[in-house]
């Protein structure tokens, strides 16, 4: 077949099994693999490994064993499925999350019903990602069937844990060696970041304790002791007043969306402080205090200034606050991700949306990490984007959903990369 004979052909295929696309996702959103705790983790990468299996492709489970989190009542099982063709490179990598955020209040129909309706599929995870999930599947399968001989190799990754770090997830398959320079070429992540958008990366991640020491003493004399919520307070209120508007000054160049979130920022995560809400209560002066605040940086802002910026605004306040006592802790930091335009895979992906939706794709960046970090930072692989159906904003939120001339969209557009990248 000629490339464009290939391309129709593809393309044809995908129109004749938009159903079984939809009721695989659908098969999908009705596992309710909330995270945390991690649930039904296992028999979610065996629905998808059964189904891979079924497409051709060589199908492996592979748990975080030893990591803490995996654990007998739940266990964290990735499943990869691997299709190789004559000269098993260009090896192009598609991975998606199968985990998704606990529903939340709010819904007006059952967030694991898997229902479809009004040309939409509702449900957790709909966007993000089961439906990502079923776009790739079937991107590879509707090549196959379409009678395509590739050259290079396909592999698909269902993957545990992105929202809550991913370590037992992709980060794990980076370790293992299955994610990895020395064999993976190019990798796509269909996140939900809208179906004409390819997203080249995400900006810097710095998460940090800062814990106030007060003194106990009996909660009707305060004055007798120092509360450290109190304490904390005087943290917020210096973060609120000296940090949050020099961060509103500072914005990217990355084309990140939604466009506020093109600017550094700072969000309080936690707050704990006293007898735990749970408990009985007892009077007592509040003798510590802990929040987790969640800083998101620029490239232009260096790591090392960001974390100074505040340590420094600390160290002012305890000049004006002599009985301040108070520690801060890393939790995590991430670099600010960025793949080249013209890595070959963004190249392939804006191809295919120009072909299938007869526009340019406008290159975004998203306001939040991804599992592109290990891809990167541990497997070494720089050629990866973020392309995927669905709205960016309608993940995590109640009655979220996912179009499905999206997700029909999407996986002609992961086809036609397939088709460039490794046929
Ligand atoms: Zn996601």
């Amino acid at each position: 077949m000629t490339h464009h004979a290939e391309t129709e052909k593809v393309l044809q295929v995908v129109d004749g099994i938009t159903d079984e696309i939809v009721e695989f996702a659908a098969d999908l959103v009705r596992i309710p693999t909330v995270n945390p705790p991690g649930a039904l983790y296992e028999v979610c990468a065996h629905t998808i490994g059964e189904r891979l299996k079924s497409f051709g492709f060589s199908v492996n489970y592979v748990a975080a064993e030893g990591l803490p989190e995996h654990s007998p009542t739940h266990p964290r099982v990735n499943v990869i499925g691997s299709r190789a063709g004559s000269v098993s490179r260009p090896l192009l990598h598609l991975n998606g999350h199968f985990d998704v955020v606990p529903p939340g209040y709010g819904w007006t129909l059952d967030p694991f019903g898997g229902i479809v309706r009004d040309g939409r599929l509702y449900g957790r995870g709909s966007a993000d990602m089961k439906a990502g999930l079923a776009a790739a599947i079937y991107a590879a399968e509707a090549v196959r069937r379409a009678g395509v001989e590739l050259r290079g190799t396909i592999e698909v990754s269902g993957t545990v844990d992105e929202e809550s770090g991913g370590m037992a997830g992709v980060a794990w398959l980076a370790q293992k060696g299955l994610i990895s320079s020395n064999k993976t070429d190019y990798v796509i992540i269909p996140e939900p970041l809208n179906v004409d958008c390819v997203c080249v990366g995400h900006r810097g991640v710095y998460w940090f304790d800062i814990t106030t020491y007060g003194r106990v003493a009996h909660g009707s004399m305060p004055f007798l002791g120092i509360n450290a919520i109190d304490q904390m307070n005087k943290v917020l209120n210096a973060i609120r007043e000296e940090l949050v508007p020099e961060l509103a000054t500072r914005i990217t160049d990355m084309p990140v969306i939604p466009s506020q979130a093109r600017y550094a920022t700072i969000n309080t995560n936690t707050i704990e402080g006293g007898q735990a809400n749970q408990l009985m209560q007892t009077p007592c002066v509040a003798d510590r205090c802990s929040v987790i605040f969640d800083r998101r940086f620029l490239p232009e802002e260096e790591f090392e200034n960001v974390r100074g910026e505040v340590e420094e605004l600390l160290k002012r306040l305890s000049i004006r606050t002599p009985d301040l006592r108070y520690d801060l802790q890393d939790r995590l930091i991430v670099q600010p991700m960025r793949t080249p335009e013209m890595s070959p895979v963004v190249v392939a992906v804006r191809d295919g949306v120009r072909s299938v939706l007869d526009r340019e794709a406008t290159l975004v960046a998203s306001p939040g990490t991804y599992d592109h970090k290990h891809v990167t930072n541990i497997g070494g692989v720089t050629d990866c984007i973020a392309y995927g159906p669905g709205a960016l904003h309608l993940a995590h939120q109640p009655d979220e959903w996912c179009g499905i001339d999206d997700l029909v969209a999407s996986t002609k557009v992961l086809a036609l990369s397939i088709l460039k990248l490794v046929a």
